[in-house]
């Protein structure tokens, strides 16, 4: 075959070796996360270019830090960020099951069945399981909502860090949600400070922000008053390189400071006229000005980023100004409560106003630690938010998994043709969760699985997972093992979607240029 001329440059795979390679890449990488998966998984320890070292159990971490090349593998990475972004959790389990998606077709691929059969399959394995999800609902209450989240943390620190956490986020959640139970996740703020033990972490209502109030002759407290958020700052500008004065005599260039300092106060007198009683700048207050502040009575704060004021004006329903003078009345924001606070030797700002907020003050006693901590934040944040606006859990441990993929093994009795294949591909595929946990807890995999099985079948019930203690199947909802629904449900959807779309690609060029395959054990193809 001749090459188009645009094509000179690159290197071409096509039909089933392409297939094979991106399927290879596929596995490589969820072989590589296999491990971490589930309380019994282990640590990975990983190092960038320059050297900083990270331990840490949580898949999406993992892929993010690697250097991965392959476009494939990217793929895969980008789905398991997705379920980040989308259900906080159930990163590992996404890749995982895209992995074992894409291995059992290839098994299909080499009996002679065509991809896009394959793919068909896929797709109606996947609306046929969500379909039958709402068979495997539970509602939630206080002590099962909290249950959930300390799923979604098994594996990460001990149990008393798991329950601090969980009661944390749970809480958290709760102070920032809506009547109708939404919440906005950007609405909690999270400060890690190293020093003092993970089970000193608390949660505070209102936004609460590292700074100190720049004279401590301004009152400490201030209650029901009114805001104002400056995107700049109140001081003299320093004669800037546009602006050239001729400066004859010491008096001029006195009187021109003069003349910038009596601009500034009348900036003051403009917020004093307007009743504001905090000032919040992300730039500097100059000395004096700070001084006729507190002479005014006014409650200052300097040098805030802006990240912090855009909450701060969503807490107080104000709007940021580039300046006072060019405020006006709908800028000014309204706070319940802006006091100053030391805690463990540090200060704190703390801000409560109409529009709901909260902190999360997260401890550790090392940076290492702070910084596992924040990520078990993360998780257990996204998690809590979907039981307070869904509420509805399902088993874990794997018992969901069988118990859609046993209702698929009866559905694929209803499909003509090859895709019926490809749906019995999909079910085996689903169970990968069951192994891998079992194979992390060092027992076999296999006749864990088929014990499972075979418990649900015999007790007719969903609820079977493993008992990674014991080794043997138990009912999930009595070990409080349990899960948000939407974690399961959209590791399935982005599962399946990866692996459509690497089935669809039969044709990968590549431009000229050193690339890294990863390496699988040839026997696993
Ligand atoms: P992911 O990134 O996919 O969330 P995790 O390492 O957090 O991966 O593991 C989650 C899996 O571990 C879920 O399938 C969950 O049901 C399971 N799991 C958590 N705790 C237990 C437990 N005590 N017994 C059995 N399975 C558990
Ligand atoms: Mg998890």
């Amino acid at each position: 075959m001749s090459e188009a001329p645009i094509l000179k440059d690159t290197t071409r795979s096509s039909g089933r070796e392409a297939l094979q390679k991106n399927i290879q890449a596929a596995m490589a990488l969820s072989e590589a996360i296999r491990s971490t998966l589930g309380p019994k998984g282990l640590d990975k320890l990983l190092i960038d270019d320059d050297g900083r070292t990270l331990v840490t159990n949580d898949g999406v971490t993992v892929l993010e830090t690697a250097k991965v090349e392959h476009p494939v593998a990217k793929m895969m990475i980008n789905a398991s960020s997705t379920q980040d972004r989308i259900a906080k959790d159930g990163t590992t389990s996404t890749v995982i099951l895209a992995g074992e998606m894409l291995q059992n077709a290839w098994q299909l691929i080499l009996q002679g069945i065509h991809p896009s059969t394959i793919a068909r399959g896929y797709r109606k394995s996947e609306q046929h399981v969500l379909e039958c999800m709402h068979e495997l609902l539970m509602k939630s209450n206080d002590e099962i909502r909290k249950t959930v989240v300390k799923t979604s943390l098994a594996g990460k620190g001990y149990n008393s860090m798991q329950e601090i956490i969980a009661n944390v986020s749970l809480d958290a959640v709760k102070m920032v949600a809506e009547e109708d139970n939404s919440v906005d996740i950007s609405k909690i703020k999270l400060i890690s400070q190293t020093g003092g033990k993970v089970e000193d972490s608390r949660v505070f209502r209102g936004l609460m922000l590292p700074k100190k109030r720049i004279s401590s002759d301004m009152e400490k407290e201030v209650v029901n008053g009114k805001i104002l958020l400056v995107d700049g700052g109140l001081e003299n500008k320093n004669v800037s390189t546009d602006l050239k004065l001729n400066v004859t005599s010491v008096g001029v260039l006195e009187s021109f400071r003069q003349e910038e300092r009596k601009l500034l106060f009348e900036q003051v007198d403009k917020m004093v006229k307007h009743g504001i009683t905090v000032l919040a700048c992300r730039e500097s207050i100059d000395d004096d000005v700070k001084n006729y502040l507190t002479k005014v009575g006014i409650q200052a704060f300097r040098r805030v980023a802006r990240s912090d004021l855009n909450m701060l004006a969503r807490v107080c329903n104000a709007r940021l100004v580039h300046s006072v003078q060019s405020s006006s009345k709908n800028d000014i924001g309204e706070y319940v409560v802006s006091k100053n606070v030391t805690m463990d030797g540090k200060d704190f700002w703390i801000v409560e106003g109409e529009g709901k907020a909260a902190t999360i003050v997260a401890k550790g006693s090392t940076v290492d630690i702070i910084g596992e901590v924040e990520r078990c934040f993360d998780d257990s944040l996204g998690v809590s938010v979907q039981l307070i606006e869904d509420g509805l859990v399902v088993c874990g441990g794997g018992a969901s998994y069988v118990a859609l993929a046993r209702r698929l093994r009866r559905y694929a009795e209803t499909i003509p043709g090859r895709e019926q294949l490809a749906v019995e591909a999909y079910a085996d595929a689903i169970e990968v969760i069951v192994r891998v946990l079992a194979e992390n807890a060092g027992i076999d995999p296999i006749s864990t699985l088929l014990d499972v099985v075979a418990e649900q079948t015999n007790t007719n019930s969903d609820q079977i997972g493993i008992n990674l203690e014991l080794g043997k199947p138990q009912n999930m909802a009595d070990l409080g093992v349990l899960e948000p629904q939407g974690i399961i449900k959209q590791a399935l959807i982005g599962a399946t979607e990866v692996a459509i779309s690497i089935l669809r690609i039969d044709d990968v060029l590549w431009a000229k240029q050193e690339m890294t395959m990863p390496d699988l054990p040839e026997e696993d193809m």
